[in-house]
């Protein structure tokens, strides 16, 4: 076991504080990472405090996680030190079942093992710890290949920021000449708007913060949408063939649903509960769909894409000591658009 020096939350109110957790001794297949960069999710945000219902204390959140190589197991293959790789949301899975077999680890039948807050395999009676953490040891099936030839921290994010909107895009086809509507200008949102640009679709940002609206026509959107004003909201009725719902807190759909095209779909994403009366979507035919991450072979995929497009995550840099004004900072709707931890702060 390796003692690792980590934040954690202790329960749902006090500040995250420094913790020291035990990696695993690396087992043949096992690659250990050097950690040098962690992205601040709005899901650590939920989990530390709780919102979920599932939290097991102490928690060490993070799982936007890029780092070096720095040993590797006698089975290891396509892994060397010193290498730049990247683990997300998830470090293991049955890799048996049907969903598994489909390269959607993340709907494991078994349950996949999350990054933070999964019980641990391979440590009976721990949980798993995240990357608020100066090293961490994972099955080299789960980790990421990373190109050098992007802004290191700012990859962090593409982990699950990045896979989290990807998949949806493929998933429900994105092509050229799309009309993409992606609501909620923030840690996901803004990579929503790169790839649906990317993608060759038309991004109209649909926000509450009028301020954003400049960030979001130079992040690739042509248009901006206020969506607490009625009368923008009626003007763009019935014209998107797809809309990516990011907003992290309880709200209301129905404002949103009559945005769509005929038959065409909203997927969610933000994790909170909603209100929706039905009769939009019965009258529109329309689709609300759910997306969970990525499977570990659509995160490459995304890495790839991002590498061969030069795509990474507008980022602020923060110390590790400073979470706790980041959480404050993401809940009052105040980053842009990801904070990204400086893993050497905690190595000092
Ligand atoms: P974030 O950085 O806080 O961004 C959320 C954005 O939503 C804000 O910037 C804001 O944009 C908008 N928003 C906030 N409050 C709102 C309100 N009351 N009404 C309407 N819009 C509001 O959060 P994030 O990290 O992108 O995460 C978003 C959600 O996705 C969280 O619930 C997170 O847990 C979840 N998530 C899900 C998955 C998955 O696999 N499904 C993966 C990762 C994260 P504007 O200022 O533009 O309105
Ligand atoms: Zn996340
Ligand atoms: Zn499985």
């Amino acid at each position: 076991m390796t003692n690792t020096k980590a934040y954690a939350a202790f329960n749902t109110k006090d500040p995250l504080k420094p913790f020291d957790i035990n990696r695993r001794e690396s087992l043949d297949t096992d690659v250990a990472i050097d950690i040098l960069f962690c992205g601040v999710c709005h899901s650590d945000i939920h989990i530390a405090h709780d919102d979920w219902g599932m939290t097991v204390y102490p928690v060490v959140p993070g799982h936007e996680i890029i780092g070096r190589v720095k040993a590797v197991g006698s089975q290891v293959k396509g892994f060397q030190v010193g290498d730049l790789v990247g683990v997300g949301c998830m470090v293991d899975s049955c890799r048996t079942c049907s969903a598994c077999q489909q390269d959607l680890e993340q709907h494991c039948e078994q349950g996949m093992v999350m990054t933070y807050g999964s019980e641990d395999p391979h440590m009976p009676g721990h949980m798993t710890h995240g990357g608020y953490s100066t090293q961490i040891v994972v099955d080299q099936d789960f980790v990421l290949r990373v190109s050098e030839k992007l802004d290191t921290k700012a990859v962090a994010p593409l982990l699950c920021a990045g896979i989290t909107t990807y998949s949806p895009l493929k998933q429900w086809n994105i092509k050229a000449g799309d009309k993409v509507g992606v609501i909620g200008l923030g840690g996901l949102g803004h990579m929503g708007v790169k790839f649906a640009a990317a993608m060759g679709a038309e991004v109209v940002m649909i926000t509450t913060s009028p301020e954003k609206g400049n960030d979001a026509k130079r992040l690739g959107a042509s248009a901006v949408l206020l969506s607490n004003d009625e009368a923008q909201m009626e003007a763009h009725a019935g014209s998107f063939d797809f809309l990516l719902n990011t907003i992290p807190v309880a709200h209301n759909m129905d404002p949103y649903v009559p945005l769509l095209k005929l038959g065409k779909t909203m997927s969610v994403v933000g994790a909170s509960p909603v209100e929706l009366h039905t009769m939009g979507m019965i009258f529109g035919r329309n689709v609300i769909a759910g997306s969970l991450i990525g499977g570990i072979k659509e995160t490459q995929e995304m890495l790839d894409f991002c590498a061969e497009h030069n795509i990474v995550s507008d980022v602020e840099m923060i110390n590790m000591q400073d979470i706790n004004q980041a959480y404050e900072r993401v809940m009052s709707n105040d980053v842009k658009y990801r904070f990204v931890i400086d893993m050497q702060s905690l190595k000092g």
